[in-house]
């Protein structure tokens, strides 16, 4: 093992590697094994410098990054279990669940997502009389969070009317949303690092117990940390600095959440004396795909030069397809990989919006082709989902009252607006939570049973909220017979509902309390679902596309508006942004690299004609083939051919065009098919492409 930790490493890896003592930056091109150097350096600390892997911490960004760190730690060495791998965010829940209560946390504060911050946001508008949209006020905390200012601090930035509001009024409503998540013991995303790194700068105390464990410390992608990231690694780091900077300045695409290059820059003044580490050998894909890239990249003029030079020679050509328009770009991606054929993991599709994902999904999943779209609306965003979960933070905090109007008629107990209404007044006028004020109710309410009922359920369920996860959310179903609830309400796709649950109750189960859980959930609820990538097209944004790689990827929407993004186009830091982007995209393919753009495309309802990427044309025509398989077909695979007789009928059978079927009939050459959505259809064996699904 010893021997494996090293030999497998280039030299300028194995550099990195045998680091010991006081800060380190290593900085290289995609796919130059920068993770891997990460992964390698702590398993090389345990096993040969005897460090403790408590004393060790690795940041990743992502939940899913952190999963495979930990994975391929655990093969490498013995008590690998124990090295704290985290994102930024888990890390700081972590420290503030064990001391939070030493910046005035209350030991059950929840962590509201994106929907529970706009629905308070929501709250807070109407009860300050104001008809405003959360969205934008919403991205300006966010903002404000990240850079860890005072939202006040960034007001001067705005115009004078934002969002409908005037600087005054907007004030306000920040004001009154943070008085209002304290009253509820609640924090939202933002708030997480903010007060572990307040918690870490007032108190000598927690901060020497942390540092403890983390006397050695990594972060990946170091390129993306925003200030707040910066300040609390910088603080745990302290004076000795055991800190391991991992970065791509290229492939620096956060600054939309504050995420600032110039920590990367500047590392070396930062930590006087760190050493810096090169390397320059890609081993992720082929030639001809990173002579591509580097095209691509040089033309930034923010940048410092970097050599990148591929271990993998030659290799396919990069593809353009010219499409007319969105939906013969999906129909295509969809046919190159049927025509590429399974295991269909080995693909991925990327795109700038989100907004491009319906037609591919759409397109795949007509010809059979099974795909998971990452980072999309994830399965703890489900509305049943939401329910229960809501159920159990009301259990765990009974000042939460975003939950508690989530779930007050939901399945509906015959508790109406008018009722919830007059509960609110008394709230209010008594200064009382709202489950407090539930409990009061009884004198002010005609009809009082369906209140008191509710709040016998809810006590119940506090008592069961200190248990496992799993028996809490079993005894939920059975009271208040949420199952029967779900069949009534969404009679067309109530199974698939049920099974969201019955999943929930799996993840549950793998859970140590409830309390665990739902800090689980609050921190993935932005990554991945659980369950299987197996077998499934990647769908995802290239942000979400961050360090992953795969054999074959599709990058769709080349053009003016979309990549470079229209709302980027009017700075050179944003166009500069937006190369790299293309440029983390481009760097995810392992050996084909397919590129598209649709000549017409539909922006805000109306299609409009769109001009290929301007960065295309940077690269120049020598670094890629325009690809038409309709007219030229190139050197495709022949089509598969079954022998006459090969089907009898019953079969189901995949074409490339109709999608899924099923053989009603063969005699001979001939079958007929029934495709889904198509029709009864003859084809030739010989011709046809048909494939058993
Ligand atoms: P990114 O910038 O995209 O995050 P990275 O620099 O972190 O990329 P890795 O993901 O660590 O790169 O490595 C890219 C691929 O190259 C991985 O499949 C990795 O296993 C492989 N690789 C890296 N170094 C070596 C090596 N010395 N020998 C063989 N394979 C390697
Ligand atoms: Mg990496």
């Amino acid at each position: 093992m010893d021997e494996a930790l090293l030999s497998s490493l280039n030299e300028a890896q194995r550099q990195a590697v045998l680091h010991f003592q006081g800060p380190a930056l290593v900085v290289a091109g995609a796919g130059s094994g920068k993770t891997r150097t990460v992964v390698h350096r702590v398993a090389y600390l345990i096993a040969h410098r005897g460090v403790f892997p408590t004393e060790i911490l690795a940041v990743t960004f992502t939940n899913k990054a952190t999963e495979e760190m930990r994975e391929r730690l655990k093969g490498m060495v013995k008590g690998a279990g124990e090295v704290w791998v985290s994102t930024f965010h888990a890390a700081a829940l972590r420290i503030l669940r064990v001391y939070g209560e030493r910046v005035g946390l209350k030991p059950g504060f929840v962590v509201y997502d994106e929907d529970d911050q706009t629905a308070l946001l929501k709250e807070v508008l109407k009860e300050l009389g104001l008809s405003a949209k959360p969205g934008p006020i919403k991205s300006l905390l966010d903002r404000a969070k990240n850079r860890g200012e005072a939202p006040e601090a960034l007001l001067s930035e705005l115009p004078e009317y934002y969002a409908g509001l005037s600087r005054g009024r907007l004030l306000d409503v920040l004001r009154r949303y943070q008085e209002a998540l304290a009253a509820q013991g609640a924090l939202d995303f933002g708030d997480i690092l903010l007060y572990a790194l307040r918690l870490l700068e007032e108190d000598q105390e927690v901060l020497k117990r942390v540092r403890k464990r983390a006397r050695f410390i990594h972060v990946d992608e170091y390129q993306d940390t925003n200030p707040v990231q910066y300040r609390f690694t910088k603080l745990l780091a302290g004076g000795e600095a055991n800190l391991m900077a991992v970065g791509d300045p290229d492939q620096g695409i956060y600054s939309f959440r504050a995420a600032d290059i110039k920590n990367i820059l500047q590392f070396t003044e930062d930590f006087p004396g760190a050493r810096v580490y090169r390397l320059e050998e890609n081993y992720r894909s082929t030639e001809a795909i990173l002579r591509f890239a580097n095209a691509v990249i040089v033309r930034n003029a923010l940048r410092l030069e970097k050599t990148l030079r591929p271990v993998k020679g030659g290799g396919e050509p990069v593809r353009l397809f010219r499409a007319r328009d969105a939906r013969e770009e999906a129909r295509f991606v969809a046919e190159e990989i049927l025509r590429l054929g399974p295991p269909f993991d080995r693909f991925a599709v990327l795109y700038r919006t989100n907004a491009q994902s319906r037609l591919l999904e759409q397109a795949l999943a007509s010809r059979g082709v099974g795909a998971r779209v990452v980072g999309g609306v994830g399965f703890f965003e489900r509305a049943e989902v939401k329910d229960l979960l809501a159920y159990a933070r009301l259990a765990l905090n009974p000042l939460d009252s975003v939950s508690l109007k989530r779930i007050l008629n939901t399945p509906p107990r015959g508790i109406g607006p008018a009722t919830v209404e007059k509960v609110a007044r008394l709230a209010q006028e008594k200064g009382l939570p709202l489950f407090e004020a539930l409990k009061e109710a009884e004198g002010v309410l005609p009809r009082p049973e369906p209140v008191r009922h509710f709040v016998a359920l809810m006590e119940e369920l506090m008592d069961l909220a200190f248990g496992p996860a799993e028996a809490f959310f079993r005894h939920l179903l059975l009271a208040t017979d949420y199952p029967a609830y779900l069949k009534e309400a969404y009679p067309e796709d109530h199974e698939d509902r049920l099974e969201n649950v019955e999943e929930l109750l799996r993840a549950a189960k793998e859970a140590e309390s409830l309390m665990e859980f739902l800090d689980k959930v609050a921190l993935t609820a932005r990554a991945e679902e659980p369950g299987e990538a197996e077998g499934k097209v990647s769908l995802m944004t290239l942000h979400n596309a961050k360090g992953l790689e795969f054999p074959v990827v599709f990058l769709v929407g080349v053009e003016e508006g979309l990549l470079p993004h229209r709302n980027s186009l009017n700075t050179l830091e944003g166009l500069e942004e937006e190369r790299r982007l293309f440029y983390v995209g481009v760097t995810r393919a392992q050996e084909r690299l397919y590129l598209s753009y649709a000549e017409e495309r539909e922006v805000y309802g109306r299609t409009e004609a769109s001009r290929p990427s301007r960065f295309l044309e940077e690269v120049g025509e020598g670094l890629y083939q325009v690809y038409d398989p309709y007219r030229n077909p190139g050197p495709i695979p022949p089509p598969h051919r079954p022998k006459p007789g090969a089907y009898k009928g019953g079969e189901k059978v995949v074409h490339p065009r109709f999608g899924p079927g099923v053989v009603v009939a063969a005699a001979g050459d001939e079958v007929t098919v029934h495709f889904e959505g198509v029709g009864l259809k003859r084809l030739s064996l010989k011709y046809a492409d048909l494939r058993p699904a």
